[in-house]
């Protein structure tokens, strides 16, 4: 990878899953392209057709077509003045999909995205600030985007933004735009004003009841179309900044959610994942007032989706309707990703979760009552201000109880803006990396055992990558681990095949088509 390259860098300790709990992305990823959109619209604006298709899939939001948001990019061209943008992402997949939104609003207002900072008029960084590293690495990559960006508009957006605000702009004088994922939808009237003459714009708004939904959104993935349906977060874990960066929880009404899935369909996709920070406290705001549970299952219905995921699920509001839901619908994917943070009682109290160790176990026999076997990953956070040996102890006794598929670990980062930076950062980095290393250890075995209990199994696998090496594929189960086999078939990329699991290691599977 060169300096200027992209693609997903997973920073988690199981590759078979891939739930894309942090990755730096970026525009640059236009691999497998999708299939067209409807070509009857393609001869209004081709320019916008390209921009779109070249990369993966565009959606409208209310039923509009490429014509109508070609005839709005048209009347907005002026403001747009022939801009190109270039736009990096780095964080989770809600950051992934705020940058396909981000991305489907710029091209709506008829600027044109290209592959390069060098080829662009503006910079956009979508950043995230969930860890110290995360956020250190903004400054040091606004640095590049300096030496490389000469002349250029340069704006942050996402969690950094919204968290150091205007003190962007005294660390990095050369920024000139700073936006929090709350006020996206002001960015082209912002980058009007820089056009104009402007030196600096903010967008910093953090209590809009709305959620970013736009007219278009164009999509990097060609295979799994993400969807926010909540925004924001009330939880208040006191280790976290996403109440600060995203704001209150809002939901999206479940008409425009199901609305967007029917698009979704007919553009192509099969699969789809609904995202939030806590997806299961989804409230629905319109008067149907749907549980998280039942939307599941209407967007189940939808004709032609055959994949729903969704994540993160917090605990709290984990109830057994959603294993029921699972059980009565084999669209709904059998995978949960439920963060438990602690296996401590004590630390989960430090923490604020909500939940007691023994509570968590319970949502985990829920889970495991399932008809059919339900693939579980988790969070854990290792040094938390108080963490004891004996507390980690019952960390480390939790993945033996509740045997996840995945583990993401993480060393306890102190943040502004969270409770827990009073408590200051007693635990040496050197233990916090120890313990780590123990959770990784202890998940390997556990892991290498479960994967190895799959051998003879038939799984269906959504075949979404082609290996450089000759005649192999590889895709996502539907409990999300991926798993890799070699095929003479010319094209398979998009389809949908049943693999005998013949052979397996930590992070992965390898088996034979059947059938
Ligand atoms: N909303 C999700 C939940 O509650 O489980 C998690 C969202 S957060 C983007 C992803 C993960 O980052 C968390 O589950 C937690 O393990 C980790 N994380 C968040 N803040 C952290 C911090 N200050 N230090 C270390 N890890 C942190
Ligand atoms: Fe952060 Fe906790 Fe909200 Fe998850 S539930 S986003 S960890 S505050």
């Amino acid at each position: 990878m060169g300096e200027w390259s992209y693609g997903r860098l997973q920073i988690h300790m199981n590759k078979a899953f891939d739930i894309g709990v942090e990755s730096l992305s970026g525009g640059g990823r236009a691999e497998n392209a999708g299939p067209e959109a409807n070509p009857a619209d393609h001869t209004v604006h081709s320019d916008l057709s390209d921009q779109f298709n070249s990369r993966g899939k565009m959606s409208f939001a209310g039923g509009a077509t490429l014509a109508d948001v070609s005839a709005v990019a048209k009347s907005f061209g002026d403001t747009a003045n022939g801009g190109t943008f270039f736009l990096e992402t780095f964080g989770c997949q809600m950051n992934d999909h705020d940058s396909e939104k981000v991305a489907g609003l710029l091209l709506s207002r008829g600027y044109r995205q290209v592959e390069t900072p060098e080829a662009a008029r503006m910079i956009l960084y979508n950043t995230c600030s969930i860890r110290e590293k995360a956020a250190q690495k903004v400054f040091s990559r606004l640095g590049e985007y300096r030496e490389r960006g000469e002349g250029k508009i340069i704006g942050v957006l996402g969690c950094v933004a919204q968290q150091e605000g205007q003190d962007i702009f005294k660390r990095a004088p050369w920024v000139s735009l700073v936006c929090g994922s709350a006020s996206y939808r002001k960015l082209p009237e912002m980058l009007a004003e820089l056009e104009a003459g402007n030196k600096r714009v903010t967008g910093l708004d953090n209590d809009t009841d709305e959620t970013f939904e736009t007219e278009i959104t164009r999509r990097d993935n060609p295979w799994r179309a993400y969807l926010t349906i909540i925004e924001g977060c009330d939880k208040a874990c006191a280790y976290c900044v996403v109440p600060h960066t995203r704001g209150p929880e809002r939901s999206r009404g479940s008409e425009s959610i199901l609305r967007e899935v029917r698009q979704l369909a007919e553009l192509g996709y099969s699969e789809v994942q609904l995202l939030g920070q806590t997806v299961n406290s989804y409230a629905d705001p319109t008067a149907r007032r749907m549980k998280f549970s039942e939307l599941l299952l209407e967007v189940a219905q939808v004709a032609g989706i055959r994949r729903v995921r969704f994540t993160t699920s917090h605990p709290r509001d984990f109830g057994v309707d959603i294993v029921e839901a699972i059980d009565r619908e084999p669209k709904l994917c059998d995978h949960i990703h439920l963060p438990v943070q602690s296996g401590s009682t004590k630390v989960l109290r430090a923490m604020a979760r909500t939940y007691t160790r023994e509570e968590y176990l319970e949502k985990i026999a829920l889970i495991r009552s399932a008809a059919r076997p339900i693939s579980v990953t988790t969070d854990i956070i290792v040094g938390f201000p108080g963490e004891t040996d004996a507390d980690f102890a019952e960390t480390l006794s939790m993945l033996d109880e509740a045997q996840y598929d995945g583990v993401f670990g993480f060393k306890y980062s102190p943040r502004p803006n969270t409770p827990s930076l009073a408590l200051n950062d007693p635990i040496p980095e050197e233990l916090k990396g120890q313990r780590l290393a123990m959770i990784q250890e202890k998940q390997r075995v556990i892991q290498m055992a479960r994967n190895l209990a799959m051998l003879g199994q038939e799984l269906d696998v959504f075949v979404s990558n082609k290996s450089r090496r000759e005649n192999q594929w590889s895709g996502h189960t539907t409990s999300n681990r991926v798993i890799s086999f070699s095929s003479q078939e010319r094209e398979l990329l998009g389809s949908y095949v049943r693999v005998k699991v013949t052979d397996s290691g930590t992070g992965s599977l390898m088996g034979v088509p059947v059938g």
